[in-house]
């Protein structure tokens, strides 16, 4: 179905919108994209997500970008950026559902009655609900960072779901242009880091590794989660247990960091430490 531009540009200029911001280049370009098309914003929006009560979600270079962001958004376009949280959500309802309070919710019915969810299964992510659950509707239009270059992604708009980016022209790269003059580029884009949860049972190994290296008081609890979780953390079986043991026997030159790894490697460590040198020589 096909909208009338002419008709979103009235809505847009005279009754505004909300933009919902992921502090990606493509949802903070929208705010240029808005400004140059004379489409109102009534207010910006983020879902946050908690680890746990005192922890974000994000590592500690994205939760000071977010702050540097919002200060920047406060000073040039005198928007307040609201940042929402899920608080209600799997029979837990407090002032902040984190990871932590649904990964140790105790199951009533099914199968596994009686046992803490645990980490999220390949099937049915119960954490993207946490991100889902957290903005409140708003009765005004919502703008969507849908680049002009991401025609796919059209069928979601709709006469009160508009992209700003779409309307002006604006590509991917270009919204990555925008945010960098703007001083709004986010430290994924720039940093070997991967945006989201830090204990995203998705991320690679490589993240994993780093995660392990420059932040071992979330890799601790990331092993404290595993020791108590019913569903491995990877959906191959394999735990974070298991990754520990993995990067300890790198660290000890006990298996190859040159070659393709094995997780069979691990099973013969001693081996693997006598052979050393045809490994690492
Ligand atoms: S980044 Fe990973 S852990 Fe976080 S909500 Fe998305 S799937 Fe879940």
């Amino acid at each position: 179905m096909s909208y009338c531009s002419l008709c979103n540009w009235e809505t847009a200029i005279i009754q505004g919108g909300t933009l919902s911001i992921s502090y990606g280049k493509d949802s903070l370009a929208c705010i240029g994209a808005c400004e140059h098309l004379g489409w109102k914003i009534n207010r910006i929006v983020h879902a946050e997500v908690w680890a746990t009560d005192t922890i974000p979600a994000e590592l500690p270079p994205m939760v000071e970008f977010k702050k540097k962001a919002d200060r920047i958004i406060k000073e040039r376009w005198g928007i307040e950026v609201e940042h929402f949280c899920a608080t209600s959500y799997a029979g837990v309802s407090n002032g902040k559902v984190t990871y932590e309070d649904v990964f140790y919710k105790t199951m009533t019915k099914g199968q596994f009655v009686g046992a803490i969810k645990g980490f999220p299964m390949a099937i049915g992510q119960w954490c993207q609900a946490l991100k889902l659950n957290a903005i409140p509707k708003f009765a005004d239009n919502t703008y969507l960072g849908i680049a002009a270059d991401e025609p796919k992604r059209f069928k979601t708009l709709t006469g009160t779901k508009l992209s700003p980016l779409k309307e002006i022209g604006w590509d991917e790269d270009y919204c990555g242009l925008w945010c960098k003059y703007n001083d709004l580029l986010s430290p994924t884009y720039t940093d070997s880091y991967r945006g989201g949860c830090w204990f995203c049972h998705y991320q690679g190994v490589e993240q994993l590794r780093l995660l392990r290296r420059n932040y071992p008081q979330y890799w601790d609890l990331l092993l404290k989660w595993d020791a108590d979780s019913p569903v491995p953390f990877k959906s191959d079986g394999h735990t974070v247990h298991d990754y520990d043991k993995r990067f300890r026997c790198e660290d000890e030159g006990i298996v190859p960091t040159d070659r393709t790894f094995r997780w069979d490697m691990l099973d013969r460590p001693f081996q693997m430490s006598f052979f050393g040198g045809m490994f690492n020589g």
